[in-house]
């Protein structure tokens, strides 16, 4: 496995791939790496013969107050879980500098994606979304993947990459896998490791309160509500957490939905706060069909 940390390397080692045929994968993370990206690793490496792993902490993408300064940076450890796995061909690990020459604040071009970032997470944090949109198109420019893989765990961020890609005509396949959970359901997620045992102890209530309404529409709950109040009071059962969305949204609009339609591919998702540590999960659900 190489590590590459300039964008000529990168461009390089994805000319030379192509000069033989071989096909290409592209796993954008941020790092502090764990079984979740390492489902996004497997499954390009299903996918590609090159699988070229980026670990960019993306100052773009964190709003004033975020975790920014404090995310943690682990490149040693990363190569080290990726090596042991032994998919992955290439690390992209760039400098702020590399990416940003001139620094963040100075990029004056951005590729944005409208409307389906003004809800969920996009509501709460301003800006998120362009920086995460600029950033992947900059990483697919650079790389010029025939795949690009994500994970389900960010529901909203691939539907938005999705829809770039769509929109521009960009010519990478999106991959989705679906969310990686400890036993106990917990999401996994960099930001677990800012749980203190107490909030630890209390996460799970995301995925069990997104599962009793899953359950719910199984039963043939069909109003948005309804299923939203039955996700809220899970989630009030555990006392630190501070629930910033709980909603039943279209998977492709990004909308609430209060009726839902038999067929429909539908979102549950919510974002809740232990403390200062902002955890996010979802579950991706088709209506059933009325029997
Ligand atoms: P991040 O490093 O948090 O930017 O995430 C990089 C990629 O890994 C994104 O596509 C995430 O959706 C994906 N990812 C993060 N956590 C998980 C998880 N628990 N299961 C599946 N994919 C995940």
């Amino acid at each position: 496995m190489q590590r590459l940390t300039t964008i000529s390397a990168v461009r390089a080692a994805s000319r030379k791939a192509r000069a033989e045929n071989r096909r290409i994968a592209l796993v954008p993370t941020m790092g502090a790496l764990h079984e979740g990206h390492l489902a996004l690793v497997e499954q390009a490496g299903r996918e590609a013969d090159v699988v070229l792993v980026s670990i960019f902490v993306n100052p773009a993408q964190f709003g004033p107050g975020e975790d920014y300064e404090t995310y943690p940076r682990v490149l040693e450890a990363d190569e080290d879980l990726l090596r042991q796995q032994g998919v992955a061909t290439h690390v992209f690990a760039p400098t702020v500098q590399e990416m940003y020459p001139d620094g963040p604040a100075a990029q004056r071009a951005a590729v944005i994606v409208d409307q389906l970032t003004d809800t969920l997470c996009g509501a709460y944090r301003s800006g998120h979304f362009d920086g995460v949109t600029t950033v992947v198109s900059m990483l697919l420019h650079i790389a010029q993947p025939h795949v690009a893989v994500f994970g389900q765990k960010d529901a909203q961020q691939l539907a938005v990459i999705r829809r770039m890609v769509r929109d521009l005509h960009l010519p990478v396949d999106i991959v989705a896998v679906p969310t990686v959970r400890e036993p106990d359901g917990l999401a996994r997620s960099s930001r677990n490791a800012y749980l203190s045992p107490a909030e630890r102890a209390q996460a799970p209530v995301l995925y069990n309160a997104l599962r009793a309404a899953a359950e719910a529409v199984r039963e043939g709950e069909l109003q948005g509500r309804p299923l939203v109040r039955r996700m809220q009071a899970r989630v009030a059962d555990a006392p630190l957490a501070e629930p910033q969305y709980i909603e039943v949204i279209d998977a492709d609009d990004l909308l609430p939905v209060d009726d839902l339609q038999p067929g429909q591919r539908i979102l549950l998702a919510l974002a809740v706060y232990f403390g200062d540590t902002r955890l996010i999960d979802n579950i991706p659900i088709t209506v059933p069909s009325r029997t």
